[in-house]
């Protein structure tokens, strides 16, 4: 699936092996693989939302995070003075924890930021348990629904930012694939304001119809 290079901004999250959400990953890879991707977000029979949510988080994250690795050389602070999605949209980091109040910060520190964070949330045990039986917190979903918001805005900006590199290195298909699946998760468990989806939000409606 990942032509050219696959270098990653972050390190890639690895789900455990002989776990239960190893087996969900084996499962939603399968479902991917037979193109469609309307099943393939959706919950597996009789399968747990939690840890389906948990597994299909962790599997956009490393999506992502190869994704925008393909464009780091390109996304700059002299390129990308501020995290941006076309001329509409900008982007303050905050993360009410560490960053309590908004910071104006370049594009590439938002998104290491960003992906920092979300990191962080995944390699929390009490947020993200990998042991069978460790049961997820009460806030988990608020949590992954704000981990996929997001997340959202790293597509947002590369394809406002950076579409023609991405076009250049012959990765557009991959990235529309990459998105589409994460728009029909998102409207699957409806994870994502719509209104959080505006800066793509033209370019969803092609894609959901095709
Ligand atoms: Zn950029």
């Amino acid at each position: 699936m990942f032509s050219k290079k696959s270098q990653t901004f972050k390190p890639k999250k690895n789900i455990q092996e002989g776990s239960k959400q190893y087996q969900l990953k084996q499962y939603a890879e399968a479902t991917l693989g037979s193109g469609n991707l309307r099943a393939a977000v959706s919950l597996p029979p009789g399968e747990d939302l939690n840890e389906w949510l948990a597994v299909n988080t962790v599997d956009f994250f490393n999506q992502i995070n190869m994704l925008y690795g393909t464009i780091t050389e390109f996304c700059t602070p002299s390129e990308c003075p501020v995290m941006s999605a076309g001329n509409k949209y900008e982007y303050h980091w905050a993360d009410g924890q560490t960053v309590k109040k908004a910071i104006k910060v370049s594009a590439p520190e938002y998104v290491d930021y960003l992906m920092t964070w979300v990191q962080s949330q995944l390699d929390d045990e009490s947020i993200f348990p990998s042991k069978i039986g460790v049961p997820f917190p009460k806030n988990f979903q608020p949590i992954v629904k704000t981990i996929f918001k997001r997340l959202f805005r790293v597509y947002a900006h590369i394809y406002h930012s950076h579409f023609q590199k991405i076009v250049n290195l012959g990765e557009e298909a991959h990235l529309n694939t990459s998105l589409k699946h994460f728009i029909f998760f998102i409207q699957e468990f409806n994870l994502v304001d719509k209104k959080e989806l505006g800066p793509l939000a033209e370019l969803i409606d092609t894609l959901i119809k095709n």
